[in-house]
């Protein structure tokens, strides 16, 4: 294994903004601390909220900020405390700041080693929208066998997941997004019919429901599609919203959930993760769902790590179809 460096690149930021604000520089490579690893990322999964992070909509910890929440890569040092992820050890972590970067240190705890049969790419791209897909089809949204689903945005990272996995448990979905080639793609995941977005959702849903609504909406995509979801959403339904793709959802007045009985929940997947066994029960079988082919995982594009803001341009242009990786 060749020695870690003193300095690696990485992708940080001094200031909210747009993809200008994204700085490629050499900073140190930092040590590891009691149960602690340090990653050699080769792959930096990209997701939404990185760019929430990059526009201020989320607030990072401080200034300057290394950005990406996810990352893959291979174990190249350990703290004496850590016992169980060997040096070598191929693994996938997330929730970390700062995988825009050729090492990370994380928690112990937070990595979980990479099966043999599952490759490096495919870990980093399925993960952290895999866990949020299946965490939330089966805690948040709580799907049952017949039920109608709604995904926004189905052709996009977390919503292509999404719509596979209710196919798997036997919903009947309905998937939404902007363009012909999206919704044949969210078709082809498992989407039983598709909306384009700029269509009359809401009357296309009373059309294909005959009327009952949906029994469960998943919303990343927030400011646009809030009150469409309180209209479609069916008599005791579920509204997961879960994003702000859009714009973050202005607050609500509760009592506009009274007439049908309205479930609403505002969820994070490091909620369902919490503790150890549970990232462990998730991973495992998110893993074997990649593994078996259940899942298909399809990366839209790999950027070097100098062309981020490529990256950020992409997916907040609506382009991107599945998930965007980092090359490290
Ligand atoms: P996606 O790959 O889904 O990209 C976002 C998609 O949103 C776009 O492709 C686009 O699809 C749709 N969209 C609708 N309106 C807009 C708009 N005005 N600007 C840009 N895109 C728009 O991203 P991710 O899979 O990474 O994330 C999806 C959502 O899930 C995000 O809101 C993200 O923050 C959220 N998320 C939440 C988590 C949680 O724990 N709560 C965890 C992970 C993700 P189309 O062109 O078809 O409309």
């Amino acid at each position: 294994m060749a020695p870690v460096p003193p300095i690696m690149k990485a992708v940080q930021i001094s200031q909210n903004g747009g993809v200008e604000v994204l700085e490629y520089k050499d900073i140190p490579v930092p040590t590891v601390g009691d149960g602690q690893i340090l990653v050699r990322n080769r792959y930096a999964g990209l997701n939404y909220i990185d760019t929430y992070f990059r526009s201020g909509l989320y607030k990072v910890p401080q200034f300057p900020q290394t950005l990406g929440r996810e990352g893959a890569g291979e174990v190249v040092a350990a703290h004496a405390s850590v016992s169980g992820i060997p040096v070598g050890a191929r693994v996938v972590f997330m929730g970390t700041y700062g995988t825009y970067a050729e090492y990370s240190v994380v928690a112990a705890s937070d990595a979980i080693v990479i099966p043999d049969s599952v490759s490096t790419d495919k870990a980093a791209a399925a993960y952290l929208q895999g866990l949020t897909a299946w965490t939330f089809v089966r805690e948040a949204g709580e799907v049952k066998a017949g039920q109608w689903a709604l995904v926004h945005a189905a052709a996009g990272g977390v919503g292509g997941l999404l719509v596979q996995m209710l196919r798997a448990v036997g919903a009947k979905t309905i998937g939404t997004a902007s363009s012909e080639e999206k919704c044949e793609l969210a078709r082809k995941n498992g989407a039983g019919w598709t909306i384009l977005s700029s269509d009359d959702v809401v009357a296309k849903v009373k059309e294909i429901t005959e009327g009952h609504g949906v029994d469960v909406i998943f919303d990343g995509v927030g400011k646009d599609t809030f009150d469409a979801d309180i209209e479609m959403i069916a008599r005791k339904g579920q509204i997961v919203s879960f994003g702000n793709a859009s714009g973050a959802v202005p607050p609500v007045n509760i009592l506009r959930l009274t007439p049908k009985c309205i479930k609403l929940m505002r969820p994070v997947v490091g909620g369902y993760l919490a503790d150890r066994a549970s990232l462990e029960k998730y991973s495992n079988e998110l893993f074997e769902m990649v593994a078996s082919g259940k899942l298909d995982i399809l990366i839209h594009d790999v950027y070097p790590l100098k062309e981020v803001a490529r990256a950020h341009q992409d997916i907040e242009s609506r382009k991107t179809k599945g998930k965007l990786l980092i090359k490290l």
